[in-house]
Parts: C-alpha cells; sequence; structure tokens
C-alpha cells in the first residue's frame, strides 16, 4: 500500500459539438495512511476525479500514480486488474447483492479471481467480524439496516487488501445515527492504517477525514488539514 499521486492530471470528455474540460490540471498525493474528503458544487469534476482514482477511466493527460503503477499508460485489461484487486469500492447504494449471504458478499472480490475456498470464507469471516457484523454472517443484505449493509460494504472493500478504500457519499442514504456509526468504523479502520478517499457533499462528513480536497470548475480550490478537535464528536 503506497502513495497515490494525481500529477495535474486533466480529463476531457468529447462531445458532439464541444470539449467538455472536467478537469483543468489538478494535482495532490495522498499518502499512505490519509483519509481525505473530497468536496465542491455540482459540475466541478467530482465524479470524474473518482472514475480516475477508480480506475474506470484514464487521464486525457497528466499522471494518476498509484503506488509505482502509472494508470494514464495501461491498458483496459490492465486497468480493470488493478481495479478489481487493488481498490476497494463503497456506493452510497452499498451495491450487495441480494441472493448472497453477508460472507458471500465480502468474498465476491475474490470470486472473480477464482478464489473460492475455505481461507477466503475464513477472511470474510473475520472481515464481518471487524464491521460489527460477527453475529450476522449468514442474514441476506434485505434482513439488514442500512447501516449494516454499509459495514458488508466496508468489509466487501477490504478483503483485497487495497491501496485505499473508495468511498462515493458513504453515508448519503443513512440518518444522522448511523452515520455516525460509519464515519466511526472509517476513523477506526484508518487508524489501523486504511487510506481512505471520501466524496462528500456534506460538511459534516468531511469534517470527520482528516484532509478536505475541494474542486471547483476543475480545478483544485482548496487542500486543508481538519484540526484534530474538530473531528472528535
Ligand atoms: P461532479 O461529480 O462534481 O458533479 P462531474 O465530474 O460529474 O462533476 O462533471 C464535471 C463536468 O464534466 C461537468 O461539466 C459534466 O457535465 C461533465 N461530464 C461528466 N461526465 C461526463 C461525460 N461522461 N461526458 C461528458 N461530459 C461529462
Ligand atoms: P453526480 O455528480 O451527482 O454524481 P453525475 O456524475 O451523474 O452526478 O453527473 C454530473 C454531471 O455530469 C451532470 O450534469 C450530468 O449531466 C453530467 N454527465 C454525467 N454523465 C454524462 C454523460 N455521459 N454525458 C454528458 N454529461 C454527463
Amino acid at each position: 500500500r503506497l502513495a497515490t499521486s494525481i500529477c495535474d492530471v486533466r480529463k476531457e470528455y468529447v462531445l458532439k459539438s464541444e470539449t467538455v474540460r472536467a478537469l483543468r490540471g489538478v494535482s495532490f498525493d495522498v499518502p499512505e495512511g490519509d483519509f481525505v474528503a473530497i468536496m465542491g458544487p455540482s459540475g466541478s469534476g467530482k465524479s470524474t476525479l473518482l472514475n480516475l482514482l477508480g480506475c474506470l477511466d484514464k487521464p486525457t493527460a497528466g499522471h494518476l500514480l498509484l503506488g509505482e503503477d502509472d494508470i494514464s499508460s495501461m491498458s483496459d485489461d490492465e486497468l480493470a486488474e488493478i481495479r478489481s484487486r487493488r481498490i476497494g469500492f463503497v456506493f452510497q447504494s452499498y451495491n450487495l447483492i441480494q441472493q448472497l449471504t453477508v460472507v458471500e458478499n465480502i468474498q465476491v472480490p475474490l470470486y472473480y479471481q477464482g478464489r473460492l475456498g475455505s481461507e477466503e470464507r475464513r477472511r470474510a469471516t473475520d472481515l464481518a467480524s471487524t464491521v460489527g457484523l460477527g453475529d450476522r454472517l449468514d442474514h441476506r443484505p434485505n434482513q439488514l439496516s442500512g447501516g449494516q449493509q454499509q459495514r458488508v460494504a466496508i468489509a466487501r472493500s477490504l478483503v483485497n487488501d487495497p491501496y485505499f478504500i473508495l468511498a462515493d457519499e458513504p453515508t448519503g442514504n443513512l440518518d444522522s445515527k448511523t452515520t455516525e456509526e460509519i464515519l466511526t468504523l472509517f476513523d477506526r479502520l484508518n487508524g489501523e492504517g486504511r487510506t481512505i478517499i471520501m466524496v462528500t457533499h456534506e460538511d459534516e462528513v468531511a469534517r470527520r477525514a482528516k484532509r478536505v480536497v475541494r474542486l471547483k470548475d476543475g480545478l483544485l480550490r482548496s487542500d486543508t488539514t481538519n484540526d484534530e478537535a474538530d473531528r472528535q464528536l
């Protein structure tokens, strides 16, 4: 798990009659162990940046380094490989498979690699306990609360020991008490050395990160460290 570097990244979308410059030269580093919130108004480039960090797309120009891998120069197959093995995704809508149990959902990223053995099941079971679902192993998503479902998604994001957790509005569907529980879990995982990159539009959520990067009009507008005292309840 090494640093991520975003170096003068530009992203343009070519539509029929115009070119949309979604990112216009954005640079910042995410060291191992950081916890970054990405904010910005609608249209500022957050989703575009998230897609690049998630290896779903490549920059038009500039470099995006995940450790020693420069995703800017990778083939689509190499990107897919990194995406499935090295990045942990957490979404607003959890994206769990309804037919699978908690443990099976956590194992999903391993299925894609053909890893189905008892060792994998043990790893998924351990992760379920890590996120507080040790007594819900064989439940299905519709038997769980939203917060519990998001815990499953967080456990799933960790199963490959990713470079970082990439969370897109992870508390967007949760009430404030459950949001607090999820942020406490992120804080604990970050304290254990996990790197977290989270897009949010909520100040109270961003406040709980170590650092806030703000985009505006495809540019980095500010990059600030959160006061340690403000990060507490
Ligand atoms: P945000 O997530 O902050 O709302 P986006 O990254 O979605 O911002 O969008 C940045 C800009 O790029 C906007 O002007 C948006 O309309 C445009 N954009 C985003 N995705 C595409 C796309 N696939 N094709 C064309 N334009 C896009
Ligand atoms: P959000 O930022 O809330 O996640 P989206 O990323 O879906 O929302 O869209 C942000 C902006 O990008 C919107 O204005 C949307 O119209 C535009 N956009 C997204 N995808 C495309 C696309 N494929 N083509 C053109 N514009 C797009």
